[in-house]
């Protein structure tokens, strides 16, 4: 691996050596072009490595050996031996539980207690999908006695996956799992804040026992290597997860170039909905834990707050207090809630979205500052006083900021909580029964939690109603977006025609 990996320090696992080429074919290689890039500490600001990135040309390179694998042997691999791979990966994984969650911390930011919690859905969620790999099943059906039918849902072939830097080995794994439980090849493109933790999962692929060219991983930049794969001739399948503006671009690139499947999994403004009869205290640490867990860098974050009137006053000023003792600071402190947002470039986004907030008349009830001066650190904020057309209720922040509003009725509220062009997500805190379904049932959003936030599970679908995205992520619904359906009819009898 001489020069295609570096020894590194993390504060929790002391060195480690990091992969930094491309993996491709089971092997490390180095971009055609010979470019690296460099790898930021957003705690620190400081240079941790550079990794070798992927451009065009490795994009084809990476394709040519996922398509030899799935036109090989791969095509014929029993199911049961895709499932044995993926839990041999998912065992890797748990085993090295300590290594992953320290890089995805030192690149990332989070903290590693949530580091930690990734890896653990992770492994859930390979696991998981390792159970399905056998259990995707055709059927027959009868049309007349002549005729014998057979419906095939077979892999779709090379997938290219583009996923996001918030919770990088997390949508690895999303990614990954249900592609190879359906028999699909795969190369995936970190994005570019966070191309660490991937690859040392790499060399966990090849440990696990996956032949080569399956499942390729790289390195590179959304506008080169992303667009390379969206508009690529032999990749069948573009699966993404991002921001609601590149989604559209990957469309128009698939419908441009060879009308690959797409599936999306993109932004959202979701509402978190406290009624008056709610259980106060644990509504108040959901409300706290859906806006500000992983820095609000949550695709479903619950970035708009509605509260009934009765509770209102009582509500913010004890949400308010909760926020503040929010622990912020040094990912690998173990006591750390929440650490550095992951760039400069989402530090100035999120900065300029609560200028904007306070320009327009918002009030800010606790936070609204940077902390500290090294780190792209920023304090929990909270906005009230906002009204729905004002942009930090419109867009999402992708920070950790929200807006808290005052409603009267239940229908007044659910019409507020659909006023978004997105749907990925909402919640409800209610103790009665009646209110809690209605309002879950009234919401234009893929998951609605009750008296709860952000509890994704690997067995259960996640994804987006309107612009929140297109397909759905984990549960039998993501085997769904990697299968495609054959039919084979049979003639029995004589001939139709003469
Ligand atoms: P964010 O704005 O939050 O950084 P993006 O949607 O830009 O999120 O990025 C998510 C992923 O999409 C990353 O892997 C990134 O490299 C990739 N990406 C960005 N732009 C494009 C593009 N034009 N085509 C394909 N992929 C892209």
């Amino acid at each position: 691996m001489s020069g295609l990996s570096v020894k590194l320090k993390t504060p929790h696992t002391g060195e480690y050596e990091q992969p930094t080429g491309l993996f491709i074919n089971n092997e490390w290689v180095k971009g055609v072009d010979g470019k690296t890039f460099e790898v930021i500490n957003p705690a620190t600001e400081e240079v941790i490595t550079s990794v070798h990135e992927a451009t065009e040309k490795d994009v084809d390179i990476a394709v040519q050996a996922a398509r030899k694998a799935f036109n090989g042997p791969w095509r014929t691999e029993t199911p049961e031996n895709r499932g044995k791979l993926l839990v041999n990966l998912a065992n890797l994984f748990e085993k090295n539980v300590d290594i992953l969650a320290a890089v995805e911390s030192l690149d990332n930011g989070k903290a590693i207690t949530m580091a930690k919690g990734d890896v653990g859905a992770a492994v859930g969620c390979l696991r998981y999908y390792g159970g399905w790999a056998d259990k995707i099943e055709g059927k027959v059906v009868d049309t007349n006695h002549e005729t014998f039918n057979y419906i095939r849902k077979e892999p779709i072939g090379v997938c290219g996956q583009i996923i996001p830097w918030n919770f990088p080995l997390l949508m690895w794994a999303w990614k990954i799992g249900p592609a190879i439980a359906a028999g699909n090849v795969v190369v995936l493109k970190t994005a570019e804040q966070t191309p660490l933790s991937a690859l040392v999962a790499a060399n966990l692929v090849k440990e696990a026992g996956f032949p080569p060219g399956v499942v390729n991983i790289i390195s590179g930049f959304g506008k080169v290597a992303g667009a390379a794969i969206s508009s690529h001739m032999d990749i069948d399948k573009v699966a993404f997860t991002g921001s609601t503006v590149v989604g559209r671009q990957i469309m128009k690139a698939a419908a441009g170039s060879n009308l690959k499947k797409v599936t999306l999994e993109l932004g959202g403004k979701s509402p978190n909905i406290v009624f008056d009869d709610a259980d106060i205290e644990n509504a108040i640490s959901w409300v706290n834990f859906g806006i500000y867990f992983n820095h609000g860098q949550c695709c479903c974050a619950g970035s708009r707050v509605y509260v009934q009137e009765g509770i209102y006053d009582k509500f913010l000023q004890r949400f308010k207090e909760r926020a503040q003792q929010n622990a912020v600071g040094d990912p690998f402190h173990p006591e750390t809630f929440q650490g550095p947002q992951v760039s400069q470039l989402q530090f100035d986004r999120i900065m300029s979205y609560i200028e904007h907030g306070k320009s327009a008349g918002a009030t800010v009830e606790t936070g609204g500052k940077r902390k500290g001066d090294k780190g792209y650190f920023i304090e929990p904020t909270i906005f009230s006083n906002v009204t729905e057309d004002m942009k930090i209720v419109q867009e999402e922040i992708f920070g950790p900021v929200c807006s808290v509003s005052k409603f009267k009725t239940k229908d007044e509220v659910i019409a507020l909580g659909n006023n978004s062009t997105y749907g990925l997500a909402a919640a409800v805190h209610t103790t009665n029964l009646n209110t809690a379904l209605e309002v879950a049932n009234s919401i234009r959003a893929g998951t609605v939690w009750v008296n709860s936030y952000n509890t994704l599970h690997w067995q259960l679908p996640f994804g987006g109603f309107k612009e929140s995205g297109i397909g759905r992520e984990l549960g039998e619904a993501a085997i769904e977006n990697y299968i495609q359906t054959k039919t084979v009819s049979i003639r029995l009898g004589d001939a139709l025609f003469g």
